[in-house]
C-alpha cells in the first residue's frame, strides 16, 4: 500500500473524454500499480497452456511466438463461430455512451479506455478490420485497425482492468455484455501465454491440490480443526466436522479463502457451528479435503479451464456418493455454477434434486446443478423456525450489505442474504439504491485482479463502493460491511482501510454463528473473533 497515492491525491480524477487526439491515438502506458505480474512459466506449463516463458508486461519484448498474429486471428474466428453473443456484441453497438460512466474503473480512474464502450472497441476495431467491408477498405476512418503488437498490449492492459462485473450491461439498451467481451478477449490472450500470475498460479494450484492456495489435504483438515478448538473456547461446545465421508447425504464445498484467510475464517466457523446445530435435526454432511475449493480462477482464463476446475466438485460428489452439494459464500463459484455448469459438466443427473433434510423444502433453483447456496439454505431454516437465535449478540455491529456482482447480477440473489442478516442482527442499513442489488458496484478486485502489485488500480476501482459505504458510515454509524463472496472478504479489508477505516468486513454466516444458541453452550462473552461482547464481559467479571 505504501506505493499507492494517498486518498486525497487519488480522488483528483480527470474525466475528460479523449476527443482531441482520438482514442486510437492515445498512447498506451502499462504502469506499475495498475498492471499485474505476467504468468510464471511453471504455472501455465502445469495446465498445458501455450508459450511458457519468463516475461513481464513492463518489458518491451513479450516473447510472443512467431505466428502470434495468426494464432489470435484464428482464435477470434473460432470464437465468433462458437459464441453467437460475441458476433452480436461486435455488430450492434451504436456507441450511444449509456455505459460510459457506469464502470467503477472509469469512475475511479478517469482513463477513457476504461469506459465499457471503448474497452469493447479495442477488440471491435480489429473485428471490423477483419470482417467488415468498410473496415477492410477504409481502415481507421471507420474505426478499424490492424492487429499489431501495440494493439495486443492494449488488449492485455484493459482486459485485465475489467472485473467482468456486468454492471455496464445493465445500462446498455441493447444488452451488450462487456464482461463477455473481456472473458473472450482474455481467452485470446491466453492462446499466447499472456495471463497474469495472480490468475495462473491459483489455476495451477487448484489443478494440483484442489484449491487455489495449493494447500494439501492434511493442512486443510488441520485448519478446520483449529477452528473447532476456537469454537470450543468461545462456546464451550466441541463441533465435529467429518471429512471425505462416503455415503453422507450432502457434500459441502466452500472457497478456500474461507478456510485460510481472515475474515473468511470466521465465516467458516459460522458454517461449522450451524452444521453442528443441525446434526441433531438430521443434517448428514461431509467436507472434502480434495474438492477443497469452490472458487474457479479458471473462469478468468478460458471457458475450457473453468470447465476443468468445475468438474472436480462433481467428481468428488460422485466418488463420495452424496445426494447433493451445499455451497459456501462465494461469488464467481456461483456465477460458474448458475450460468455455466450445465453446459460445462451437466446436467448432474447422478445427483438428486436437493431437498432440505430439516424443512423438506425442495430447492427448485438447483434442479439441474444440484447445488444449493448456503444462504438460501439458512434462510429457509429461519423461515421454518428451525434456528434458536440471539440477535443481541450482534448488537455491537451496525451492518450494511454489499451485493457481490456474481451472486446479485449473475444469479438475481438479492433477498435471502438480507433476510438472514435481519434475522440475526438488530442494526441493518442499506447503501443508496443506485449502488446495491442489480446496480451494485464491484469491489474493484474481482476476476483475478486481487493481487498486491495492482493496488492503485484496486483502490481506484473500489472507490464507488467505498464511497457508498462511507455514506452509511457517516449517516448511521455503520461499522461492518457484510458480504457473501470470498473475494470480497479478501479485498474489502484493504479497500476499507484505505477509504473508510472505521468499517470492518464480515461474511453472513459469521453473524449466524454469533447468534446461534447451541445446546449446552456456556455464556458467550466474545464474538467469533474473540472480541468482547459489550455488556456480557462485565457480567462475567461481576460473577
Ligand atoms: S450502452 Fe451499449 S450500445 Fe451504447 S455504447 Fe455502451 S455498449 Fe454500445
Ligand atoms: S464488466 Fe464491469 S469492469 Fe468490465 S467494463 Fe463493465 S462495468 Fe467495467
Amino acid at each position: 500500500m505504501s506505493d499507492v497515492p494517498k486518498p486525497d491525491q487519488l480522488v483528483q480524477i480527470e474525466h475528460a473524454p479523449p476527443l482531441v487526439q482520438g482514442w486510437m491515438n492515445a498512447p498506451l502506458e502499462i504502469k506499475k500499480g495498475i498492471a499485474c505480474y505476467g504468468s510464471k512459466p511453471k504455472n501455465i506449463e502445469y495446465v498445458g497452456l501455450p508459450n511458457p516463458r519468463e516475461w513481464s508486461p513492463l518489458d518491451e519484448d513479450w516473447k510472443l511466438p512467431e505466428n502470434w498474429r495468426q494464432i489470435v486471428l484464428d482464435g477470434l474466428r473460432e470464437r465468433l463461430e462458437r459464441f453467437r453473443s460475441l458476433k452480436i456484441f461486435m455488430d450492434i453497438c451504436v456507441r450511444c455512451g449509456a455505459c460510459a460512466d457506469k464502470c467503477h474503473f472509469f469512475i475511479g480512474g478517469g482513463d477513457p479506455k476504461n469506459m465499457p464502450v471503448l474497452r469493447a472497441e479495442l477488440l471491435r476495431s480489429v473485428y471490423r478490420r477483419e470482417y467488415s467491408r468498410a473496415g477492410k477498405l477504409l481502415g481507421r476512418m471507420v474505426g478499424a485497425r490492424d492487429l499489431t503488437v501495440d494493439v495486443l498490449k492494449e488488449w492485455w492492459s484493459y482486459f485485465f482492468q475489467c472485473t467482468e462485473c456486468r454492471r455496464c450491461s445493465l445500462f446498455c439498451p441493447y444488452g451488450i455484455d462487456t464482461a463477455e467481451i473481456t472473458i473472450l478477449g482474455r481467452e485470446l490472450l491466453n492462446l499466447l501465454g499472456l495471463n497474469t500470475d495472480w490468475i495462473s498460479a491459483p489455476v495451477a494450484n487448484c489443478y494440483r491440490t484442489g484449491n487455489h492456495l495449493g494447500i494439501q489435504p492434511h493442512a486443510f483438515k488441520d485448519m478446520l480443526e483449529f477452528f473447532v478448538d476456537d469454537i470450543e473456547e468461545i462456546t464451550g461446545v466441541r463441533v465435529e466436522p467429518s471429512f471425505n465421508r462416503k455415503g453422507a447425504e450432502i457434500l459441502f464445498v466452500t472457497p478456500s479463502g474461507d478456510v485460510f484467510a481472515d475474515p473468511g475464517t470466521y465465516t467458516c466457523m459460522g458454517y461449522l457451528i450451524l452444521f453442528h446445530y443441525l446434526q441433531s435435526l438430521g443434517l448428514d454432511i461431509t467436507w472434502s479435503t480434495y474438492a477443497s475449493e469452490g472458487g474457479n480462477f479458471g473462469f478468468f482464463t478460458s471457458h475450457e479451464m473453468a470447465k476443468r476446475l468445475n468438474a472436480k466438485m462433481y467428481a468428488e460428489a460422485k466418488r463420495l456418493g452424496v445426494k447433493w452439494i451445499l455451497g459456501g459464500e462465494c461469488g464467481h463459484m456461483w456465477r460458474v455454477i448458475h450460468q455455466y455448469m450445465d453446459t460445462f459438466n451437466g446436467p448432474a443427473d447422478f445427483l438428486e434434486q436437493p431437498v432440505s433434510p430439516i424443512t423438506g423444502t425442495r430447492f427448485e433453483s438447483a434442479a439441474s446443478t444440484k447445488m444449493v447456496h448456503i444462504v438460501e439454505f439458512t434462510a429457509d431454516l429461519i423461515k421454518h423456525n428451525k434456528l434458536k437465535l440471539d440477535k443481541s449478540r450482534n448488537d455491537h455491529l451496525k451492518i450494511t450489505y454489499h451485493d457481490s456482482c456474481n451472486t446479485a447480477r449473475g444469479m438475481g440473489f438479492f433477498e435471502e442474504p438480507r433476510y438472514v442478516i435481519n434475522q440475526v442482527c438488530n442494526h441493518f442499513y442499506e447503501m443508496p439504491e443506485s449502488t446495491i442489488r442489480e446496480q451494485t458496484f464491484c469491489c474493484g478486485s474481482g476476476s483475478g485482479l486481487n493481487a498486491s502489485e495492482d493496488m492503485e488500480l484496486r483502490m481506484r476501482g473500489g472507490l464507488p463502493r467505498a464511497n457508498a459505504v462511507k455514506h452509511v458510515s457517516e449517516q448511521y454509524g455503520v461499522n461492518m460491511l457484510a458480504c457473501i463472496c470470498a473475494i470480497d472478504r479478501a479485498v474489502f479489508p484493504d479497500l476499507m482501510q484505505y477509504w473508510v477505516p472505521e468499517v470492518d468486513v464480515t461474511g453472513v454466516h459469521e453473524m449466524v454463528g454469533n447468534a446461534l444458541i447451541l445446546d449446552g453452550e456456556k455464556k458467550r462473552t466474545t464474538d467469533l473473533r474473540g472480541e468482547p461482547l459489550p455488556g456480557m464481559e462485565e457480567e462475567e467479571e461481576d460473577v
